[in-house]
Protein backbone atom coordinates (compact mmCIF):
# COMPACT_ATOMS: atom_id res chain seq x y z
CA UNK A 1 0.00 0.00 0.00
CA UNK A 2 1.56 3.18 -0.83
CA UNK A 3 2.15 5.61 1.74
CA UNK A 4 -0.72 8.46 0.29
CA UNK A 5 -3.14 5.48 1.19
CA UNK A 6 -2.56 5.48 4.75
CA UNK A 7 -4.22 8.74 5.64
CA UNK A 8 -7.41 8.96 7.37
CA UNK A 9 -10.33 7.08 5.80
CA UNK A 10 -13.35 8.62 5.27
CA UNK A 11 -15.70 8.51 8.34
CA UNK A 12 -14.78 6.61 11.43
CA UNK A 13 -15.43 3.31 12.30
CA UNK A 14 -16.25 3.38 16.03
CA UNK A 15 -17.09 6.17 18.04
CA UNK A 16 -14.46 5.21 20.99
CA UNK A 17 -12.28 2.94 21.31
CA UNK A 18 -10.75 0.95 24.56
CA UNK A 19 -7.67 -0.45 24.42
CA UNK A 20 -6.36 -1.92 27.58
CA UNK A 21 -2.53 -2.47 27.68
CA UNK A 22 -0.63 -0.36 26.03
CA UNK A 23 2.78 -2.08 25.01
CA UNK A 24 4.02 -2.98 21.15
CA UNK A 25 0.66 -3.72 20.11
CA UNK A 26 -1.86 -1.60 22.42
CA UNK A 27 0.27 1.68 21.06
CA UNK A 28 0.21 0.54 18.12
CA UNK A 29 -3.33 -0.02 17.63
CA UNK A 30 -3.51 3.71 19.33
CA UNK A 31 -1.43 5.37 16.67
CA UNK A 32 -3.05 3.67 13.61
CA UNK A 33 -6.33 4.60 15.10
CA UNK A 34 -5.27 8.00 15.49
CA UNK A 35 -3.51 8.34 12.42
CA UNK A 36 -6.32 7.01 10.26
CA UNK A 37 -9.10 7.92 11.69
CA UNK A 38 -10.42 4.96 12.81
CA UNK A 39 -12.53 5.56 15.76
CA UNK A 40 -13.61 9.47 17.43
CA UNK A 41 -11.74 8.66 20.42
CA UNK A 42 -9.24 6.43 21.76
CA UNK A 43 -8.92 5.88 25.43
CA UNK A 44 -5.97 3.81 27.26
CA UNK A 45 -6.00 1.93 30.37
CA UNK A 46 -3.34 0.00 31.73
CA UNK A 47 -1.88 -1.12 34.89
CA UNK A 48 1.11 0.90 34.95
CA UNK A 49 0.74 4.35 35.36
CA UNK A 50 4.43 4.89 33.69
CA UNK A 51 2.82 3.50 30.66
CA UNK A 52 -0.11 5.67 31.43
CA UNK A 53 2.00 8.86 31.49
CA UNK A 54 3.98 7.69 28.42
CA UNK A 55 0.46 7.63 26.46
CA UNK A 56 -0.21 10.86 27.12
CA UNK A 57 3.64 12.67 26.63
CA UNK A 58 2.88 10.36 23.20
CA UNK A 59 0.13 11.81 22.28
CA UNK A 60 -1.74 8.62 21.14
CA UNK A 61 -4.89 8.54 23.15
CA UNK A 62 -7.19 11.17 24.94
CA UNK A 63 -7.13 9.61 28.44
CA UNK A 64 -5.15 7.48 30.01
CA UNK A 65 -6.41 4.92 33.08
CA UNK A 66 -4.91 2.59 35.54
CA UNK A 67 -7.80 1.18 35.98
CA UNK A 68 -9.78 -0.90 33.14
CA UNK A 69 -13.62 0.06 34.32
CA UNK A 70 -12.84 4.20 33.41
CA UNK A 71 -11.74 3.08 29.85
CA UNK A 72 -14.76 0.72 29.09
CA UNK A 73 -17.80 3.13 29.90
CA UNK A 74 -19.38 4.54 26.79
CA UNK A 75 -16.79 2.39 24.57
CA UNK A 76 -18.41 0.75 21.70
CA UNK A 77 -15.02 -1.18 20.91
CA UNK A 78 -12.92 -2.87 23.90
CA UNK A 79 -9.59 -4.60 22.43
CA UNK A 80 -7.52 -6.46 25.41
CA UNK A 81 -4.07 -5.89 24.10
CA UNK A 82 -2.62 -7.91 27.42
CA UNK A 83 -0.77 -11.25 28.12
CA UNK A 84 -2.61 -13.95 27.52
CA UNK A 85 -2.46 -14.50 31.26
CA UNK A 86 -4.27 -11.33 32.36
CA UNK A 87 -7.48 -11.75 30.35
CA UNK A 88 -9.21 -13.42 33.15
CA UNK A 89 -8.67 -10.83 35.36
CA UNK A 90 -9.38 -7.51 32.80
CA UNK A 91 -12.57 -9.65 31.82
CA UNK A 92 -13.70 -9.26 34.99
CA UNK A 93 -12.74 -5.78 36.13
CA UNK A 94 -14.80 -5.05 32.53
CA UNK A 95 -17.72 -7.24 32.16
CA UNK A 96 -20.44 -4.74 34.31
CA UNK A 97 -19.51 -1.76 32.81
CA UNK A 98 -19.39 -2.41 29.01
CA UNK A 99 -22.53 -0.56 27.42
CA UNK A 100 -25.06 -2.76 25.07
CA UNK A 101 -23.87 -2.75 21.89
CA UNK A 102 -20.49 -2.57 22.34
CA UNK A 103 -17.68 -5.00 21.08
CA UNK A 104 -15.01 -6.99 23.15
CA UNK A 105 -11.67 -8.20 20.86
CA UNK A 106 -9.03 -8.66 21.28
CA UNK A 107 -4.93 -9.26 19.86
CA UNK A 108 -4.20 -12.56 21.89
CA UNK A 109 -1.77 -14.98 20.44
CA UNK A 110 -3.83 -18.10 21.21
CA UNK A 111 -7.49 -18.00 20.17
CA UNK A 112 -8.92 -20.51 22.10
CA UNK A 113 -7.89 -20.07 25.47
CA UNK A 114 -9.10 -16.64 25.06
CA UNK A 115 -12.86 -17.28 23.78
CA UNK A 116 -12.50 -19.96 27.09
CA UNK A 117 -11.47 -16.68 29.58
CA UNK A 118 -13.21 -14.42 28.16
CA UNK A 119 -17.03 -15.72 27.41
CA UNK A 120 -18.22 -15.74 30.80
CA UNK A 121 -17.61 -11.84 31.13
CA UNK A 122 -19.66 -11.09 27.86
CA UNK A 123 -22.77 -9.54 28.62
CA UNK A 124 -26.19 -10.08 27.40
CA UNK A 125 -26.08 -7.23 23.86
CA UNK A 126 -22.48 -7.16 24.13
CA UNK A 127 -20.38 -8.91 20.82
CA UNK A 128 -17.13 -10.80 21.49
CA UNK A 129 -15.06 -11.23 18.33
CA UNK A 130 -11.47 -12.54 19.02
CA UNK A 131 -8.60 -11.66 16.49
CA UNK A 132 -5.55 -11.97 16.33
CA UNK A 133 -2.87 -9.49 13.89
CA UNK A 134 0.17 -11.71 12.63
CA UNK A 135 2.39 -9.27 13.31
CA UNK A 136 5.16 -7.95 15.76
CA UNK A 137 8.87 -7.34 16.64
CA UNK A 138 11.00 -8.60 20.02
CA UNK A 139 10.40 -5.41 21.58
CA UNK A 140 7.58 -4.44 24.22
CA UNK A 141 6.25 -1.41 25.49
CA UNK A 142 4.53 2.12 24.14
CA UNK A 143 7.40 3.35 22.83
CA UNK A 144 7.84 0.06 20.75
CA UNK A 145 5.14 0.49 18.78
CA UNK A 146 4.57 1.87 15.82
CA UNK A 147 1.32 2.81 13.30
CA UNK A 148 2.38 0.89 10.46
CA UNK A 149 3.04 -2.20 12.10
CA UNK A 150 0.25 -4.11 10.72
CA UNK A 151 0.11 -3.47 7.80
CA UNK A 152 0.47 -5.51 4.65
CA UNK A 153 0.59 -8.62 7.86
CA UNK A 154 -2.23 -10.61 8.06
CA UNK A 155 -4.88 -10.21 10.77
CA UNK A 156 -6.87 -13.70 11.66
CA UNK A 157 -10.32 -13.26 13.60
CA UNK A 158 -12.13 -16.18 15.40
CA UNK A 159 -15.87 -15.21 15.56
CA UNK A 160 -18.25 -18.32 16.69
CA UNK A 161 -20.49 -19.07 14.41
CA UNK A 162 -23.53 -17.35 16.79
CA UNK A 163 -21.87 -14.10 16.68
CA UNK A 164 -23.77 -10.85 14.67
CA UNK A 165 -22.55 -10.43 11.71
CA UNK A 166 -22.88 -7.05 11.52
CA UNK A 167 -20.22 -7.03 14.08
CA UNK A 168 -17.92 -9.41 12.54
CA UNK A 169 -17.93 -7.11 9.56
CA UNK A 170 -17.01 -3.95 11.73
CA UNK A 171 -13.80 -5.66 13.33
CA UNK A 172 -12.93 -6.90 9.82
CA UNK A 173 -13.05 -3.09 8.44
CA UNK A 174 -11.44 -2.00 11.19
CA UNK A 175 -8.33 -4.39 11.08
CA UNK A 176 -8.76 -3.54 7.26
CA UNK A 177 -8.30 0.25 8.39
CA UNK A 178 -4.47 -0.55 10.48
CA UNK A 179 -3.73 -1.89 6.91
CA UNK A 180 -4.61 -5.46 7.54
CA UNK A 181 -5.60 -8.41 5.42
CA UNK A 182 -8.21 -10.41 7.23
CA UNK A 183 -8.98 -13.88 7.17
CA UNK A 184 -11.29 -15.49 9.44
CA UNK A 185 -10.87 -19.46 11.25
CA UNK A 186 -11.88 -21.23 13.91
CA UNK A 187 -10.32 -20.45 17.25
CA UNK A 188 -8.86 -24.58 17.35
CA UNK A 189 -8.00 -23.59 14.10
CA UNK A 190 -5.83 -20.77 14.60
CA UNK A 191 -4.38 -22.65 17.33
CA UNK A 192 -2.83 -25.33 15.53
CA UNK A 193 -1.59 -23.15 12.21
CA UNK A 194 -0.18 -20.75 14.95
CA UNK A 195 1.63 -23.40 17.23
CA UNK A 196 3.73 -24.57 13.70
CA UNK A 197 4.53 -20.91 12.26
CA UNK A 198 4.74 -18.91 15.37
CA UNK A 199 4.78 -20.79 18.85
CA UNK A 200 7.15 -23.63 17.93
CA UNK A 201 9.88 -21.53 16.23
CA UNK A 202 9.89 -19.61 19.33
CA UNK A 203 10.16 -22.84 21.68
CA UNK A 204 13.07 -23.95 19.69
CA UNK A 205 15.02 -20.45 19.48
CA UNK A 206 14.50 -19.74 23.57
CA UNK A 207 15.90 -23.64 23.54
CA UNK A 208 19.02 -23.23 21.27
CA UNK A 209 19.92 -19.98 22.89
CA UNK A 210 19.32 -21.96 26.63
CA UNK A 211 21.41 -24.15 25.22
CA UNK A 212 24.45 -22.33 24.11
CA UNK A 213 24.00 -20.46 27.68
CA UNK A 214 24.32 -23.46 29.37
CA UNK A 215 27.75 -24.44 27.27
CA UNK A 216 30.87 -25.78 29.47
CA UNK A 217 33.31 -26.34 26.32
CA UNK A 218 32.60 -23.73 24.32
CA UNK A 219 32.74 -19.91 26.17
CA UNK A 220 30.15 -17.39 26.31
CA UNK A 221 32.44 -14.97 24.85
CA UNK A 222 33.02 -17.28 21.63
CA UNK A 223 29.27 -17.84 21.17
CA UNK A 224 28.63 -14.13 20.84
CA UNK A 225 31.84 -13.54 18.63
CA UNK A 226 30.84 -16.37 16.03
CA UNK A 227 26.77 -15.75 16.49
CA UNK A 228 27.12 -14.68 12.88
CA UNK A 229 26.89 -18.43 11.44
CA UNK A 230 23.31 -18.59 12.50
CA UNK A 231 23.29 -17.97 16.42
CA UNK A 232 22.28 -14.51 16.27
CA UNK A 233 18.83 -14.94 14.11
CA UNK A 234 17.69 -17.05 16.78
CA UNK A 235 19.04 -14.72 19.73
CA UNK A 236 16.06 -11.90 18.02
CA UNK A 237 13.44 -13.88 18.68
CA UNK A 238 14.56 -15.75 21.95
CA UNK A 239 14.39 -12.06 23.09
CA UNK A 240 10.87 -12.06 23.33
CA UNK A 241 8.79 -10.90 26.35
CA UNK A 242 8.87 -13.26 28.93
CA UNK A 243 5.44 -12.98 29.99
CA UNK A 244 4.05 -12.94 26.70
CA UNK A 245 5.54 -16.25 25.56
CA UNK A 246 4.76 -17.55 29.37
CA UNK A 247 1.58 -17.36 28.71
CA UNK A 248 1.10 -18.43 25.27
CA UNK A 249 2.65 -22.45 26.17
CA UNK A 250 0.65 -22.21 29.22
CA UNK A 251 -2.63 -21.49 26.67
CA UNK A 252 -2.00 -22.74 23.64
CA UNK A 253 -0.35 -26.64 25.43
CA UNK A 254 -2.51 -28.87 23.10
CA UNK A 255 -1.80 -27.84 19.77
CA UNK A 256 2.00 -26.79 20.83
CA UNK A 257 2.56 -30.32 22.17
CA UNK A 258 1.32 -32.09 19.57
CA UNK A 259 3.09 -30.13 16.62
CA UNK A 260 6.34 -30.65 18.98
CA UNK A 261 5.45 -34.82 18.69
CA UNK A 262 5.90 -34.15 14.85
CA UNK A 263 9.14 -31.85 14.91
CA UNK A 264 10.95 -34.63 17.43
CA UNK A 265 9.78 -37.14 14.90
CA UNK A 266 11.60 -35.33 11.89
CA UNK A 267 14.58 -34.35 14.32
CA UNK A 268 15.07 -37.80 15.18
CA UNK A 269 14.55 -38.19 10.93
CA UNK A 270 17.35 -35.73 10.40
CA UNK A 271 19.53 -37.58 12.94
CA UNK A 272 19.66 -40.57 11.36
CA UNK A 273 20.40 -38.98 8.13
CA UNK A 274 23.66 -37.67 9.09
CA UNK A 275 24.42 -40.67 11.39
CA UNK A 276 24.32 -42.56 8.17
CA UNK A 277 25.91 -40.16 5.57
CA UNK A 278 22.63 -39.72 3.67
CA UNK A 279 23.50 -37.18 1.95
CA UNK A 280 20.82 -37.00 -0.40
CA UNK A 281 17.85 -37.15 2.05
CA UNK A 282 19.42 -33.83 3.48
CA UNK A 283 19.87 -31.96 0.41
CA UNK A 284 16.05 -32.90 -1.03
CA UNK A 285 15.27 -31.33 2.46
CA UNK A 286 16.93 -28.34 2.20
CA UNK A 287 15.89 -27.85 -1.39
CA UNK A 288 12.24 -28.29 -0.19
CA UNK A 289 12.96 -26.06 2.81
CA UNK A 290 14.35 -23.23 0.52
CA UNK A 291 11.36 -22.79 -1.32
CA UNK A 292 9.25 -21.98 1.52
CA UNK A 293 11.34 -19.28 2.19
CA UNK A 294 10.90 -17.68 -1.16
CA UNK A 295 7.14 -18.49 -1.51
CA UNK A 296 6.72 -16.14 2.09
CA UNK A 297 9.42 -13.91 0.43
CA UNK A 298 6.82 -13.76 -2.77
CA UNK A 299 4.05 -13.44 -1.11
CA UNK A 300 5.19 -9.78 0.65
CA UNK A 301 5.65 -11.23 3.95
CA UNK A 302 9.50 -11.09 4.14
CA UNK A 303 12.03 -9.08 2.96
CA UNK A 304 14.96 -10.82 0.40
CA UNK A 305 17.61 -7.98 2.43
CA UNK A 306 19.75 -10.26 3.61
CA UNK A 307 20.07 -8.01 7.11
CA UNK A 308 15.94 -8.84 7.89
CA UNK A 309 15.51 -8.52 11.61
CA UNK A 310 17.96 -6.90 12.60
CA UNK A 311 17.58 -3.00 12.06
CA UNK A 312 14.79 -2.75 15.25
CA UNK A 313 11.01 -1.57 14.71
CA UNK A 314 12.44 1.26 11.70
CA UNK A 315 13.30 -1.50 9.50
CA UNK A 316 8.97 -1.51 9.55
CA UNK A 317 8.23 1.94 9.53
P1 LIG B 1 3.69 -5.65 26.04
O1 LIG B 1 4.47 -4.76 25.13
O2 LIG B 1 4.37 -6.34 27.16
O3 LIG B 1 2.44 -4.81 26.62
C1 LIG B 1 1.47 -5.31 27.48
C2 LIG B 1 0.98 -4.17 28.35
O4 LIG B 1 -0.18 -4.61 29.11
C3 LIG B 1 2.01 -3.69 29.37
O5 LIG B 1 2.05 -2.28 29.41
C4 LIG B 1 1.47 -4.28 30.68
O6 LIG B 1 1.85 -3.51 31.81
C5 LIG B 1 -0.02 -4.18 30.45
N1 LIG B 1 -0.78 -5.06 31.35
C6 LIG B 1 -0.45 -6.30 31.80
N2 LIG B 1 -1.43 -6.80 32.58
C7 LIG B 1 -2.41 -5.85 32.62
C8 LIG B 1 -3.67 -5.78 33.25
N3 LIG B 1 -4.14 -6.79 33.99
N4 LIG B 1 -4.42 -4.64 33.09
C9 LIG B 1 -3.96 -3.61 32.32
N5 LIG B 1 -2.75 -3.62 31.70
C10 LIG B 1 -1.98 -4.74 31.84
O7 LIG B 1 2.94 -6.80 25.20
P2 LIG B 1 2.59 -6.88 23.64
O8 LIG B 1 3.76 -7.43 22.91
O9 LIG B 1 1.97 -5.62 23.19
O10 LIG B 1 1.51 -8.07 23.67
C11 LIG B 1 0.18 -7.82 24.08
C12 LIG B 1 -0.74 -8.90 23.53
O11 LIG B 1 -0.57 -8.97 22.11
C13 LIG B 1 -0.48 -10.31 24.07
O12 LIG B 1 -1.71 -10.94 24.34
C14 LIG B 1 0.20 -11.01 22.89
O13 LIG B 1 -0.11 -12.40 22.89
C15 LIG B 1 -0.38 -10.30 21.69
N6 LIG B 1 0.47 -10.25 20.52
C16 LIG B 1 1.79 -9.91 20.63
C17 LIG B 1 2.59 -9.87 19.50
C18 LIG B 1 4.06 -9.51 19.61
O14 LIG B 1 4.83 -9.83 18.70
N7 LIG B 1 4.49 -8.87 20.66
C19 LIG B 1 2.04 -10.14 18.24
C20 LIG B 1 0.67 -10.42 18.13
C21 LIG B 1 -0.10 -10.49 19.28
P3 LIG B 1 3.15 -4.00 32.66
O15 LIG B 1 4.31 -3.91 31.72
O16 LIG B 1 3.17 -3.04 33.78
O17 LIG B 1 2.85 -5.43 33.08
Amino acid sequence: MPDNDFGPIAEPIFNKVAIIGLGLIGSSLARVVRLRNIARSVVAADSSQAVCDRVMALGIADEAHTGVADAVVGSDLVILCVPVGAFRDVGAQMSSHLVPGAIVSDVGSVKSAVVDALSAFIPEGVHLVPAHPVAGTEYSGPDAGFSTLFRNRWCIITPSESTCGEAVDKIQAFWAACGANVERMTPAHHDLVLAITSHVPHLIAYNIVGTAADLEEVTQSEVIKFSAGGFRDFTRIAASDPTMWRDIFLANKGAVLEMLGRFNEDLAALQRMIRWGDGQGLFELFTRTRAIRRSIIEQGQETPVPDFGRGGPDQFK
